[in-house]
C-alpha cells in the first residue's frame, strides 16, 4: 500500500499577542490508500480544525501536509482551491444543497466548475447514482427530498468527482442515512473506483 495522507509535525495557533490557543500540537500521522481513520476526542480538542488544515481551508502554523506527493502546506490560493476540487472530497455535517437546483443538477455543479465535456457528466452522474442508488431522486429538487434522501445527494456531489473517466461500477445496497455501518460499505465501495483521497469532515 502507498501513503495517500502524510501530516508532518503539525502545530496550530489561533489568536496573538497574549492569548495565543495551540489548537494543534505536534501532530504526525499517515493515511494509507484505501484506509480509514477515525478523529474521535471531547469538543475543542482540535478534531475540525485538523481536517480544515488537510482539506487546505485552515493554514497550519508550522508543520508540513503531503497528499500525496504534494506539500498543500505551500500551496496558495487559487492553486489550493483547484487542487482541493480535484483530489479531496469533502463531505459536511449541514448539506448545503442548492433550492434552486434539482439533485442532478445540484450533483452537476462541481463537475462543471472543473469544465467537464457535458456527455461526462451525464456519464458520471448516472454511474454515482447507480452506485448510491439515487437515480430515482435525480429529478426531484431538495424541498422534494427526506432529510436522508438530501444526504445521499450531498454524498454523490462530494464523490462524483473522484470517479475515474473509464470507472464501470457495481450497484451496491442503496445508501441509509441512519446506518453507518452501510456508509462505510458504500465508501470502501466508491474508494475502489476512486483514485484520490476521501474525506469525512
Ligand atoms: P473540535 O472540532 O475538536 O471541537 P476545534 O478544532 O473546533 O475542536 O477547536 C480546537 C480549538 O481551537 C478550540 O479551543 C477552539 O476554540 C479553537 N478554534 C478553532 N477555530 C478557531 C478560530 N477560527 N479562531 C480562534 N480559535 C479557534
Amino acid at each position: 500500500m502507498s501513503v495517500i495522507l502524510n501530516v508532518s509535525q503539525v502545530e496550530k495557533y489561533f489568536g496573538g499577542s497574549g492569548s495565543v490557543n495551540r489548537a494543534l500540537d505536534n501532530i504526525s500521522f499517515t493515511v494509507e490508500k484505501g484506509e480509514f481513520l477515525g478523529i474521535m476526542g471531547p469538543s475543542g480538542s482540535g478534531k475540525s480544525t485538523l481536517l480544515n488544515c488537510v482539506a487546505g481551508i485552515v493554514s497550519v502554523s508550522t508543520g508540513h501536509i503531503f497528499i500525496g506527493s504534494r506539500d498543500i502546506t505551500l500551496l496558495k490560493q487559487p492553486g489550493m482551491s483547484a487542487f482541493r476540487r480535484k483530489h479531496l472530497g469533502l463531505l459536511f455535517q449541514d448539506l448545503n444543497l442548492l433550492e434552486t437546483l434539482n439533485a442532478y443538477e445540484n450533483i452537476a455543479l462541481s463537475l462543471s466548475m472543473q469544465m467537464c465535456a457535458p456527455n461526462e457528466i451525464h456519464r458520471r452522474i448516472l454511474a454515482i447514482a447507480q452506485m448510491m442508488g439515487i437515480e430515482d431522486l435525480l429529478s426531484r429538487y431538495p424541498w422534494q427530498l427526506s432529510g436522508g434522501q438530501k444526504q445521499c445527494v450531498t454524498r454523490a456531489r462530494a464523490l462524483v468527482s473522484r470517479l475515474r473517466s473509464s470507472s464501470r461500477t457495481n450497484r451496491p445496497a442503496p445508501l441509509d442515512s441512519a446506518s453507518s455501518g452501510m456508509l462505510m460499505r458504500t465508501l470502501e465501495t466508491i474508494n475502489q473506483h476512486t483514485h484520490n483521497t476521501i474525506m469525512m469532515v
